[in-house]
């Protein structure tokens, strides 16, 4: 039997909303204000949230804010006597999945509930089976790998032109590393192997540079009330991450906005360096990357996979700082060396790697302060944090099939001198990397 819980301060409301639920069998819970309702949320983690927006003690916003990230399973609708489009926006925003305006009548609700809980037995939900995949080791797909803009065409077309996208499937768990335009493809294949069956994944979110955020308003998962989405990534430089993706898809530039596409799509502000996505754990690291931009490491029970997208050698600051201020080279290598070694600690004996290596080294010579990575520095980073395999990553759009040939060959002759075991390949559109079966092509 699943579980309710209603805060509400006004009595006589909570009890008819009470008897509505009563009726189609939920177990039901009650709190009088905000803050009752967070300590009961957590004690009892209920299948659903009924919470009024206006309430002494913890308004709506707060119980949403406080409750998404402990009970990231628990469906929160927001119920409110007033129709504002701002507070709909803020309670999504707050980490609501539904905004409902009063009077709650059962058949409007029942509707809401079936859109944000699916599945037709709500504890299943929680509790229901993983999908099985094969082969049953872990599996990393690369969809995208291109970086900065999407560019199809025949000089692209042997590595692929979409970018960011790389689905891993590990421990039952569908995990996508990026948002890129390598993303649509991605939700099609999806769609066709899971047909009527509802896809539970979560995306991991880098940063929100276009090229990492592209590929969600064509995400076709995202389309269908089957479907559950959680998007994991960290408040940007300027706004909240739910207001940026929000962002990309208004009015003026997108036909259909976040909130109206009807798969359960949760976005959470990740405030830990360290968490785990079922059974796959997973660490996180700042990068040198303009804006807040983190590298992700996933620890799978049969190996590991670090996803660093967009990254500045940090060795660049022995150059800028030093020509700002010469009497401070001493001060900025000391960081830059800090930096680094934190760096190669994250990484060290990861089995795949993949790598921001945009530029050759001397097109980095020009483009300084880009927040790309350049050949040279991407591979004795990876050398010294040994690595088992190297992917170079976030293609340059202006390279052809050809230069990214060369960029391979020029990495395995540095890995050759270093006398290292390290393999090294160039990220690939549709190719794929097993890690349990030690087998890839
Ligand atoms: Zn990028
Ligand atoms: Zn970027």
């Amino acid at each position: 039997m699943p579980t309710v819980l209603l805060i509400e301060d006004d009595a006589e409301s909570r009890r008819a909303t009470a008897g509505l639920f009563a009726r189609e069998d939920w177990k039901i819970l009650e709190a009088g204000d905000g803050e009752a309702g967070i300590d009961l949320a957590l004690e009892h983690r209920p299948e659903l949230i009924l919470c009024d927006l206006l309430m002494p003690r913890a308004n709506g916003f707060q119980v949403c804010r406080n409750l998404r990230h402990s009970l990231q399973r628990t469906k929160i609708i927001i119920i409110s006597g007033r129709d504002y489009g701002v507070d709909r926006t803020s309670a999504i925003e707050a980490g609501a999945d539904e905004y409902l305006v009063k009077p709650i009548l059962w058949e409007h609700l029942h509707e809401v509930i079936e859109r944000v809980m699916p599945n037709g037995d709500k504890a299943a939900i929680l509790t229901g089976p993983l999908p099985e995949f094969t082969p049953p080791s872990t599996r990393l797909k690369f969809w995208g790998v291109r970086g900065s803009i999407p560019v199809p065409g025949s000089s692209t077309v042997g590595y692929g032109g979409n970018t960011s996208c790389i689905e891993v499937r590990a421990d039952g768990e569908i995990i996508i590393l990026g948002a890129g335009s390598g993303m649509r493809s991605l939700g099609i294949a999806l769609e066709d192997e899971f047909k009527a069956n509802p896809i539970k994944l979560t995306i991991l979110i880098s940063h929100t540079h276009w090229d990492h955020i592209q590929g969600l308003p064509f995400f076709l998962p995202a389309y269908n009330s089957k479907n559950s989405l959680r998007l994991l990534g960290y408040e940007g430089a300027r706004e909240g991450l739910a207001t940026i993706l929000a962002n990309q898809m208004e009015t003026s530039v997108f036909p259909v906005s976040l909130r109206d596409m009807p798969g359960t799509i949760s976005i959470e502000e990740l405030k830990e360096m360290d968490f785990s996505v079922g059974k796959v754990r997973i660490q996180t690291r700042f990068v040198n990357h303009p804006g807040i931009c983190v590298g992700y490491r996933l620890s799978t029970s049969q190996g590991s996979i670090a996803y660093l997208p967009d990254n500045e050698p940090f060795e660049v600051l022995k150059v800028t700082q030093a020509d700002r201020e010469k009497s401070d080279l001493n001060k900025a290598r000391a960081y830059a060396a800090t930096a680094r070694a934190g760096l190669v600690e994250f990484l060290s004996g990861v089995d795949i790697l993949i790598i921001d290596a945009q530029y050759t080294d001397d097109e980095y010579l020009h483009k300084i302060g880009w927040g790309h990575g350049s050949l040279s520095s991407v591979v004795s980073l990876a050398l010294d944090a040994g690595a088992r395999k190297l992917f170079l990553f976030h293609h340059d759009p202006n390279r052809d099939d050809k230069g990214v040939d060369e960029m391979v060959e020029s990495a395995r002759m540095l890995v050759l001198e270093s006398g290292k075991p390290m393999e090294v390949d160039a990220a690939r559109e549709g190719s794929e990397v097993w890690l349990g079966a030690q087998r890839s092509r």
